[in-house]
């Protein structure tokens, strides 16, 4: 359902095949629907899941593809029926920006499990145009999939809430990971990890962070807030800690021995899988059985969700630790992701691009 406007043309940041530079691409944005609001992009985070999905990791990649699904933006035009929005409004975009609207994860408020689901980019609009994401000038997206940023959250402060807040606030609220007091374990401290223990400190848990290095323990403890720092590598200090976390969000990408985490959940303990890890992971029974542990994995969340995410950091302050970038520096921010070495969240700033000028 195209409208008669004439083709709006953008240019973002595209991978072009799986070495994953990112250059200059300009191409056409699919036409405004009724339902649709036209987005300008200001900030993008960068995840680890862009990384995944620019190298190809799943297998499932198409090229030219722009990545970018933590957009924060301004509208700037609407379509007739769109009653959620105004122009000159502060939104966001995230992970998906469409599904099929009557299955039942649909129709249970859990759009990001339905299986036609529209990725923010790598998959393809309803009309058959590619979908692109925030590393550009400016998206089309179906109303039901933007939300409104809080007036009191700063937007660059907003955008790793997108994927990476939602992606923690959204199994905390399921798994009822949110009873003052209880133990929460972060294991990795990358961009999901650092929003786990914001958002954790903030309904009142007592937070463990598992690290691999002790790199980044004095930040945890003093500038995050966490309670308590494990070296995973420290066998000795892992053993104390056997048997004294409810929770643990679990966020590394790459492949890793499930035991010694675990070997850290007390009876009825839960284990929750974030990263996304491309190859088997194993693990032997008996520390699932001798304790009742469950495994189990969560996905982003609802729209409903991300905007309670946002409402609920800008209620309680909780803000994310970035450092912000600008476009020309994207390929060595993405290099310094792969190394681990960002503190902790890469935002770039796609408005001071001028990217259509
Ligand atoms: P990130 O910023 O790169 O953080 C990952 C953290 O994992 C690193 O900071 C590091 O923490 C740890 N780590 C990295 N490499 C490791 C290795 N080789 N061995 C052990 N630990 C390692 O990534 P992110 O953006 O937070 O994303 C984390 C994972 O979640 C990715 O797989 C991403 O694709 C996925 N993700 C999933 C969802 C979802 O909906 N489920 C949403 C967003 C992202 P330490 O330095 O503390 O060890
Ligand atoms: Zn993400
Ligand atoms: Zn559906």
């Amino acid at each position: 359902m195209g409208s008669l406007e004439s083709e709006k043309t953008v240019t973002g940041y595209a991978a072009r095949d799986s070495s994953g530079h990112l250059s200059p691409y300009t191409y056409t944005l699919r036409n405004k629907g009724p339902e649709d609001v036209i987005v300008r992009v200001i900030y993008c985070g960068i995840c680890h899941s862009d990384l995944v999905q620019m190298h190809n990791e799943m297998g499932m990649s198409n090229y030219p593809m722009v990545p970018g699904h933590e957009v924060v933006g301004v509208v700037t035009e609407i379509g007739s029926e769109v009653k959620k929005f105004k122009v000159g409004e502060h939104v966001g975009v995230g992970c998906i920006v469409g599904s099929c609207r009557s299955c039942s994860n649909c129709n249970g408020s859990m759009e990001q499990y339905c299986s036609k689901r529209i990725w923010t980019y790598n998959d393809m609009n309803h009309d058959g145009t590619p979908t692109q994401g925030g590393f550009a000038s400016s998206m089309v997206v179906d109303q039901m999939f933007v939300v409104r940023i809080p007036e009191n959250l700063p937007l660059e402060q907003a955008a790793p809430l997108l994927c990476a807040g939602v992606t923690v606030y959204s199994p905390m609220k399921h798994f009822g990971m949110t009873e003052p007091g209880k133990k929460c374990g972060i294991l990795g401290l990358g961009g999901v990890g650092h929003m786990g223990v914001k958002i954790a400190k903030a309904f009142g848990l007592h937070v463990t962070v598992i690290s691999s290095s002790d790199k980044k323990k004095e930040e945890a403890l003093e500038v995050l807030g966490a309670d308590a720092y494990l070296v995973s590598k420290d066998a000795e200090k892992m053993q104390e800690a056997a048997e004294s976390l409810d929770y643990i969000m679990d966020t590394i990408p790459v492949a890793h021995p499930l035991e010694p985490y675990l070997a850290l959940l007390k009876t009825n303990g839960k284990l929750v899988m974030l990263g996304v890890v491309p190859e088997p992971l194993h693990f032997v029974t008996p520390l699932l059985i001798l304790g009742r542990r469950s495994i189990a994995g969560s996905f982003i969340g609802s729209m409903e969700e991300t905007q309670e995410t946002l409402d609920f950091c800008a209620e309680k302050k909780v803000s994310s630790m970035i450092e912000v970038v600008g476009l020309d520096y994207i390929n060595t921010a993405m290099e310094r992701l792969v190394k681990n070495d960002v503190r902790y969240r890469f935002v770039v700033d796609v408005a001071r691009s001028n990217l259509d000028k």
